[in-house]
């Protein structure tokens, strides 16, 4: 395959992978980022790499791979493994990239290569295996959003006092709702809607809940007062919803009132069958779920445990999301641990950074 065939090979290649960040360096080095695993998994397959089991990569430093290349003395396939360690901490997930044979009109229908220590070596000269890596890393990023603000003087003054990043979620109705929002907005903090949702244990929404028994028209009314009622706010996020964010049509109800006022919306997923994300993306709002939720339990231990998981997660996928919630315990680990995030190598950011508009193909970024 000549200089030019395979640049075309990959042109269309790329096309079809939408979710496949390229960095300008590629052109010269054939050097690619993959930003998350591509969909298109009959062009190249990365979930060897993702299913590795947790257990069998070592805990400090954190291993990527297995990446195979091609060895060209010995014409043999050789696994290796890159690694993120504390000098390099952000190593994009590498990958081969497999080019299609020319031969084939159509790069989708290409089989994938499941087994490539099996390939034999004709094949790969149809098959080109390349291993990229980033010349120009990018620093993870994580961001976090306080939720169940608005019931206490103490929480509202201590998330306040937390760097400018962290964005906070009020509950609509509450005796500082009002007051968080204000000054929230004041100090340019990006403030949400914590729209209270139901759940599946039938525990108490407080004022403002939403229902799954709720009309169009009832749910809409509710929403609309719960928004009107804070001032500054630019998205919104579920509170509970176990329940009400697996319902298709209450929540197509949602994102339309939140899409009249263009305001983002974060799942806080706590249902693994929630459609709240796909419904936004769908409504093209923009939008992005929680990945870590800091204090399910409330011991500074543990508490460090899911920050920890925070960093990994944003290094292994660029960006992260964590929820926390206006604990004391919670908020004083915040408080001595974001200005020490230099050492770790990852910034803390607005949460704006992280929402991404849905792809043509809707499949939004994470
Ligand atoms: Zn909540």
């Amino acid at each position: 395959m000549d200089a030019g065939a395979k640049l075309a090979s990959l042109l269309i290649f790329c096309l079809f992978s939408n979710t496949l960040f390229m960095s300008s360096a590629w052109a010269a080095d054939n050097y690619v980022t993959l930003e998350q695993p591509p969909k298109t998994e009959a062009v190249f397959d990365l979930s060897e790499y993702l299913a590795l089991p947790e257990q069998t990569m070592p805990e400090k430093p954190e291993w990527l791979g297995p990446v195979i290349s091609v060895m060209p003395e010995s014409k043999s396939l050789e696994k290796t493994y890159p690694m993120i360690d504390s000098e390099h901490t952000w190593q994009p997930i590498i990958a081969p990239i497999l080019l299609a044979p020319e031969s084939v009109p159509n790069v989708l229908s290409t089989p994938a290569l499941t087994e490539p220590d099996k390939v034999s070596l004709d094949k790969i000269d149809l098959m080109a295996t390349k291993k990229f890596v980033d010349e120009h890393p990018k620093p993870p990023k994580i961001a976090i959003l306080i939720d169940d603000l608005g019931y206490n003087r103490r929480g509202m003054e201590a998330s306040l006092a937390l760097p400018i990043e962290v964005a906070l979620a009020i509950l609509p109705e509450t005796p500082y709702a009002h007051q968080t929002a204000t000054r929230a907005q004041a100090q340019l903090r990006t403030t949400l809607l914590h729209a209270p949702m139901e759940n599946q244990r039938e525990l108490k929404l407080g004022p403002g809940g939403l229902y799954a028994k709720m009309s169009e028209q009832e749910l809409k009314a509710v929403l609309i007062k719960d928004l009107e009622g804070l001032p500054g706010i630019q998205g919104a996020n579920n509170h509970m919803g176990s329940l009400l964010t697996t319902k298709p049509e209450s929540m197509k109800w949602v994102m339309e009132v939140l899409k009249e006022r263009a305001l983002f919306f974060i799942d806080s997923l706590t249902s693994p069958d929630s459609v709240a994300e796909k419904t936004a993306q769908e409504y093209g709002l923009k939008t992005v779920r929680r990945d870590v939720f800091l204090d399910n339990i409330r011991t500074e231990k543990a508490i460090d445990r899911q920050f920890s998981r925070l960093l990994k997660l944003a290094r292994r996928h660029g960006s992260a999301l964590a929820i926390g919630h206006p604990y004391p315990e919670t908020m004083s680990y915040l408080q001595h641990r974001l200005v020490n995030l230099q050492q770790d190598g990852v910034h803390l950011v607005a949460l704006s950074e992280l929402l991404a508009l849905p792809t043509p193909s809707g499949t939004a970024k994470k």
